[in-house]
């Protein structure tokens, strides 16, 4: 095996990000893969805002399934708010957009080494000097000065290196969902559904993909789930609302709706994405988040080479970057996250009739949230800011 300026672990959205910045910048780069190709399986509803990722990519057709700009919220009563002023957005085919996002960064110059499991990190003197890898059955070494861990959620990257990982039962939600077909539905709509009946401290969500088809799931708060699965919450929803629908896809996941890791560096390490929480509390979308930790981690690294510097000194820009783009705004809707989905079904009723009265042009989530936080203005201002930078 040859020798790295950076590797990194994982080729989901923000490791390819980072693997195409770093190369960009100069930095011989190599990213560990463990499935047989990046994008498969997918775990993931899909969707993604246009403005978020045009920052990153041009827009392809051939990665795009469907074109979303309404969404419609359902609240616990039956009752419904359609709201058209979110911006335009997409359901992703990420079996082939994953694969774009790393050809991206081979194109730059990065490498790939795929069905390559990363199974620890190596260390000389407690320093951090490379990862050991099986490869089929084959284990070897490869030398790096700096690793960056981008391995999603169940990450073990940054354990290894000392960082604290620990996620809160209250601030992962335990997912569920299917990919149906024969379903009578909207191509360019989504829609979201709340009640403690239906998603306790979470919601549904019904994503349309191309003809007939669409993902359905559910993320439900991991603490509130007691005896039942979230495919039980699954199988009642589409029972209820989509009776006909042919399941062809079954999917699980967790995601971490929490507040990013105190710390995601360490001395020759950065945590990104997933890996490091970086996902939006409140939808639990974490495509564009991990792009946008990918880009600042990919150009912190690249730096790094350059100035031959590999230390948590030096590598602390990354954090700091980080959170100027996006720290405050993450704070903000981790809180907003907890009055949301701490909200019972009444409260919601009301603030579902009290959006049914604003012009459905001029009514997006931003109003929901705001309404959320009017008895609290000095949050309600912070959250409007980061609505307006379109954070
Ligand atoms: C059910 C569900 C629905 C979701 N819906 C949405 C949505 O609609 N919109 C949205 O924006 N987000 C959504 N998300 C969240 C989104 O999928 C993640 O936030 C996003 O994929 C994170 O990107 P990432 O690059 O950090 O990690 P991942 O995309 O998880 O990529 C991590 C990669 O690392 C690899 N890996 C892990 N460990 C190792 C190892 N030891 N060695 C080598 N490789 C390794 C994995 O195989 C994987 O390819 C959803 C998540 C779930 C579970």
């Amino acid at each position: 095996m040859d020798n790295y300026d950076v590797v990194i672990i994982g080729a989901g959205p923000a490791g390819s990000t980072a693997a195409k910045y770093a190369a960009l910048g100069g930095a011989k780069v190599l990213i560990l893969e463990r499935d047989r190709e990046p994008g498969i399986p997918v775990r993931c509803g899909e969707g993604v805002s246009e403005k978020g990722l045009s920052e990153f990519i041009q827009i392809n057709k051939k990665w795009i399934s469907a074109e979303i700009d309404v969404a419609e919220i359902h609240s616990p009563n039956g009752e419904k708010a359609i709201l058209r002023n979110n911006g335009k957005g997409y359901i992703l085919e990420r079996r082939i957009f994953d694969n774009e996002l790393t050809k991206l960064a081979t194109k730059n110059g990065a490498n790939i080494l795929t069905k390559t499991d990363a199974i620890g990190l190596i260390f000389e003197d407690n320093k951090i000097v490379g990862v050991k890898i099986k490869h089929f059955d084959k284990v070897s070494e490869i030398k790096c000065k700096l690793v960056i861990g981008a391995d999603g959620v169940e990450s073990r990257v940054g354990r290894w290196a000392g960082l604290k990982t620990h996620l809160l039962l209250s601030d992962l939600h335990t997912s569920m969902q299917y990919t149906v077909t024969n379903i009578d539905i909207e191509s360019n709509k989504v829609q979201f559904y709340f009640g403690n009946n239906l998603a306790p401290g979470g919601y549904a969500w019904v994503f349309p993909k191309s003809g007939d088809s669409a993902n359905i799931g559910v993320g439900i708060a991991a603490d509130k789930l007691g005896n039942k699965s979230a495919k039980d919450y699954l199988d009642k929803f589409i029972k209820r609302y989509f009776p006909n629908a042919k399941i062809h896809c079954q999917i699980c996941g967790g995601i971490p709706t929490a507040n990013r890791l105190e710390r995601i560096f360490a001395d020759n390490i950065m945590l990104i994405g997933d890996a490091a929480r970086q996902l939006n509390p409140i939808t639990g979308g974490g495509i564009i988040q991990g792009m946008i930790a990918g880009k600042i981690a990919g150009e912190v690294a690249a730096l790094a080479v350059k100035k031959k510097k590999y230390t948590a000194d030096f590598l602390e820009i990354y954090q700091k970057r980080w959170d100027r783009k996006l720290g405050n705004t993450h704070k903000i809707f981790y809180k907003l996250k907890k009055r949301l989905f701490n909200m019972n079904d009444a409260r919601f009723n009301r603030l579902i009739e009290e959006c049914q009265n604003i012009p459905e042009n001029k009514s997006g989530l931003r109003i929901i949230f705001l309404r959320i936080l009017r008895k609290n203005p000095t949050m309600a201002l912070k959250a409007a800011k980061g609505f307006v930078l379109g954070k």
